[in-house]
């Protein structure tokens, strides 16, 4: 079987490693020429609105796949007409806009921030003054890892900040003074199947994810699933989707989804039966699924900017170091360690050691 993948980064490689031995082919279109994933597989390299290859695409693979959300609407359509595509074009059309997967959640009775959509400084300056200070404001699109949002603490924030994002479709959100942030892996087959991961308690630094450390039995679990399931159900969604919340007064208010394989779920590769990624593409191929039962404690560390001395990070027990092959940059999400442990405390210390490497970099 033959993968297509739109984009080329280190989510499209992951799930290649893990398709590989499952038998499956991959080719991603991606248009830059450094695409990591390309050390895996076909590069196709072109714009994502490049209607010859994508039908080129289209011709050469049973079906298409994403590894980022912010495709536009009309590759999307079009891919349609000659593969299958998952996830669908009608779920990443609502997982790409804040307005839209924010409406959605308050109609499934999911609980959220306090939000409003903000078209100019009016619209902002009308939505300050219903949803108060602090808040948050956000690009609908293409915003991640922090950017394209910013947090207005007092009304001299508020002044000219539309036009600071861009003076682009945003979206204001009450400020959420969270206990915790969390987020739950799902994955759902061609035939309904559904399955859940631990909730995966999330640490971010500057608004990118810093560290993540999946839980057990964690009290919200059931709760989660339950808001998580009414989307997929939805949606009619195949594939993995990723949610992220907020903790706060014991309960979650919803703040993204994401329609693929996501960061939080990392630690998934040797951390659980079955990865994220090869669970992702068990659904898409209309395979059975695989258990997301965890294999002991686990955590994911991020390496951004630069992934420590290979010898010295492998070296700590049960240390699993993925280095993407991607050229080193401040900010830049260029590897991952999944840790496991039989106990928390062994984690904890794991974490601890693999954290001090990060930092002598
Ligand atoms: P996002 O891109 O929406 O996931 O936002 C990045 C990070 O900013 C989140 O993980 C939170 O730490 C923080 N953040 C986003 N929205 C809010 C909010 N409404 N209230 C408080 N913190 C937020």
């Amino acid at each position: 079987m033959k993968i297509g993948v739109i984009g080329g980064g280190q989510l499209g490689r992951m799930l290649a490693l893990a398709g590989t031995p499952l038998g499956m082919n991959f080719a991603f279109l991606d248009p830059a020429p450094d695409a990591c994933a390309a050390a895996l597989g076909e590069h196709i390299r072109a714009d994502y609105g490049d209607q010859d290859h994508l039908r080129q695409l289209a011709d050469e693979v049973d079906l298409v796949t994403f590894e980022f959300e912010s495709v536009p609407a009309e590759t999307v359509a079009f891919l349609s007409q000659f593969v299958p595509v998952y996830p669908s074009a009608a779920a990443l059309r609502i997982a790409r806009d804040r307005w839209f997967e924010k409406s959605l959640f308050q109609e499934l009775g999911i609980p959220t921030p306090a939000f409003a959509d903000v078209q100019s400084q009016a619209d902002l300056d009308a939505a300050v003054a219903a949803i108060g200070l602090p808040a948050v404001l956000k690009t609908r699109t293409l915003g991640y890892d922090g950017k394209g949002q910013k947090v207005l603490r007092k009304a001299t924030d508020v002044v000219g900040a539309f036009a600071e994002l861009g003076s682009v479709s945003c979206i204001l959100e009450g400020f959420v003074p969270f206990t915790g942030e969390v987020s739950l892996i799902a994955v759902r087959g061609r035939d309904g199947e559904r399955r859940f991961y631990p909730l995966v308690h999330n640490t971010h630094d500057n608004g990118i994810l810093r560290l993540s450390v999946a839980s057990t039995a964690h009290p919200l679990q059931a709760l989660a699933e339950d808001y998580v399931g009414r989307v997929l159900e939805r949606l009619d969604y195949v594939g993995v989707l990723a949610f992220e919340f907020f903790e706060i007064d014991g309960g979650l208010k919803a703040n993204e989804i994401a329609p693929r394989v996501h960061n939080s779920g990392h630690w998934t590769i040797e951390g659980a039966e079955c990865s994220q990624f090869e669970n992702h593409l068990r659904a898409v191929a209309g395979l059975p699924l695989g258990s997301t039962a965890k294999l002991g404690e686990s955590a994911m560390l991020n390496f951004i900017g630069e992934v420590p001395p290979l010898a010295q990070a492998i070296a700590i027990q049960d240390c699993h170091v993925h280095h993407y092959g991607k050229a080193f940059k401040a900010g830049r999400k260029v590897g991952h360690a999944t840790l496991r442990s039989a106990n928390r405390a062994t984690l904890d210390r794991q974490i601890t050691a693999v954290e001090s490497l990060i930092e002598k970099a």
